[in-house]
């Protein structure tokens, strides 16, 4: 989708700091880091979240999330503890309508979110 952000970003029409991808996904740290560490996890492919997501996404959304584990220990913060979040909709604040997981980490993150 030519007017979607993150599938510019996975064309590499817009520059982003990327600190992992494979052939389902790329992960790249977030313009306005709300963490220490704060990387989005992205399929490749377009689906806008989880409710627009259907069967056949199943292997891409095991993917997104063993990436952000992967992600999460790469970052160093598999031991000390992490959050991986998906905003789904307007009351959740999602800004950008392709899925993505936010992970966070290296401070301790209060609960319950605001
Ligand atoms: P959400 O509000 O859950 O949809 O998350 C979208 C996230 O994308 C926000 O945390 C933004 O800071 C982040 N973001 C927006 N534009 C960019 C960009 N060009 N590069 C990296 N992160 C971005």
């Amino acid at each position: 989708m030519s007017d979607c952000l993150f599938c510019r970003i996975v064309e590499g029409e817009i520059p982003s700091d990327i600190v992992y991808q494979d052939e389902s996904v790329i992960a790249f740290r977030d313009i306005q880091p709300q963490a220490p560490v704060h990387v989005l996890v992205v399929p490749r492919r377009h689906i806008s979240g989880y409710s627009e997501a259907n069967p056949s996404d199943d292997a891409l959304l095991g993917a997104v999330a063993r990436a952000a584990a992967h992600v999460a220990r790469q970052e160093g913060i598999d031991a000390t503890g992490y959050r991986s979040v998906v905003n789904s909709g307007p009351d959740a604040q999602q800004s950008v309508p392709h899925l993505h997981v936010h992970v966070l980490g290296g401070r301790p993150l209060s609960w319950p979110p605001g």
